[in-house]
């Protein structure tokens, strides 16, 4: 009886992992030929762009390039294409033009890239038919096309098709959107001959699924960052997989006012108090600081360290102590999840938190992966991305595969 139920477990488990990877081994770059094809590359070209519109940090472009230069070497004709920030009204559509972007895609490629300043039309038409061998073509932020009915958002029928139409085979490299079903990447995948998922998507594919279905233990997870609600689907997830969850940040509050301690004026998620009393109630698994540094003001350069908060403090970093507990957790670890940074990191005082945990996951063997917006900015601008076996590119697309969801954008 029992080899029998091991036998079912065991298939079960066998036809889960191939069901999984005979649905992305089916999609992979490397199985279609490319050879002299034109393709339709969906990049995740979405930068963070200062006042005077210089690209702050360019690593989603430079995780862009395997996949093209796989093209380049394949002679095809590169059509490139991505959103970048929000459009909402007309002022939006200056400060949010690729324009920069192509600039700086054409240094790192050494070659002329050209840029069209619109998304669909007679430009884009003639630049398309014009366009010869190894040639790169970039297309306007489609959310352009936003403005007027949400075509790209949306999913508009006709755009999807008109994206369809400008070339044989669509790449799917854009990971920060797999989460969302919008015409330029979901759309266009089903009125083109042939689509496939790029080297960036399946990179962040073979990193953050074994995470999910099967972490080497002891598995630990870093929480940190703002609100618990934006974070409760992937807490629930992990918390079944993870021998402890580590939290940090602004979220730790919330936990530490649900067992009833003084948070002075820190950050408090109060629609998630319910949510934190009853995950402590359930498991022991959750570690919270047991020291912080605190300031009276968040703008203010002047702390304290303190095991407990008084009502006017701001807890803003967690302490020397709460690392050292951290730490303990963390070196006996085979896998390790970090999302949310430990403190409010945009002032570099309160920064200290986040910078130590790097250094500590930095001389691990673990397998050790970041993932959510923020987190992979502070890993990746305090000089640690090396350091870490993955740090992905998308913040929301990320926590929703960890969630266990399955990502439109994945499944084209
Ligand atoms: P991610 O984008 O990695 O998912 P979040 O967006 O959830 O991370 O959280 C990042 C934000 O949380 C940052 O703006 C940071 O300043 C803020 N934060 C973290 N800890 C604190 C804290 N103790 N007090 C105030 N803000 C905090
Ligand atoms: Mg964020």
């Amino acid at each position: 009886m029992s080899i029998l139920l091991m036998n079912l477990f065991i298939n079960v488990i066998i036809k889960e992992k191939y069901y999984i990877l005979e649905r992305i081994i089916m999609k992979r770059i490397e199985n279609i030929d490319l050879k002299n094809k034109k393709v339709l590359i969906r990049v995740d070209f979405n930068v963070p762009l200062d006042k005077e519109l210089n690209i702050v940090d360019d690593n989603r472009i430079r995780e862009s390039l395997q996949t093209i230069n796989y093209c380049l070497d394949n002679n095809c004709k590169i059509i490139l294409m991505s959103h970048l920030g929000k459009i909402k009204s007309e002022e939006d559509l200056e400060k949010n033009s690729l324009k920069p972007v192509a600039k700086r895609l054409g240094e790192l490629l050494n070659k002329e890239i050209i840029f069209v300043p619109e998304v669909r039309g007679e430009k884009v038409n003639k630049a398309v038919n014009n366009m010869k061998e190894k040639d790169i073509v970039l297309l306007e932020n489609t959310r352009f096309l936003d403005l007027n009915g949400k075509l790209e958002s949306g999913c508009d029928e006709e755009l999807s098709k008109y994206f369809a139409s400008l070339a044989d085979i669509f790449i799917n490299d854009a990971f920060g959107t797999c989460h969302r079903a919008h015409a330029s990447n979901v759309g266009v995948s089903k009125y083109i001959k042939e689509s496939c998922l790029g080297f960036l998507v399946l990179k962040e594919i073979d990193n953050l699924m074994p995470v999910v279905n099967n972490p080497k233990h002891p598995f630990i997870v870093i929480m940190g960052g703002a609100k618990i609600s934006d974070k409760i689907g992937v807490i629930e997830n992990l918390i079944k997989k993870a021998d402890y969850i580590l939290v940090g940040g602004g979220m730790a509050y919330t936990f530490l006012k649900a067992k009833g301690e003084e948070i002075g004026k820190s950050l408090l998620d109060s629609e998630s108090l319910d949510f934190a009393k009853e995950m402590l109630e359930k498991t022991n698994k959750i570690i919270l600081p047991v020291d912080h540094i605190t300031s009276l003001d968040m703008e203010s350069n002047n702390y304290q360290i303190k095991e407990k908060l008084d009502s006017n403090d701001y807890g803003l970093d967690i302490g020397p102590k709460t690392i050292e507990l951290f730490k303990s957790y963390l070196e006996n670890s085979k896998t390790i999840f970090w999302n949310g940074p430990m403190g409010y990191y945009e002032n570099e005082i309160y920064q200290k938190g986040t910078k130590e945990i790097c250094e500590i996951i930095s001389k691990l063997e673990a397998t050790s992966v970041v993932g959510g917006g923020d987190s992979a900015s502070c890993v990746i601008n305090l000089g640690y991305k090396d350091k870490f076996t993955h740090v992905s590119t998308g913040g929301g697309a990320s926590l929703e595969l960890l969630e266990g969801k399955e990502l439109p954008g994945i499944n084209i």
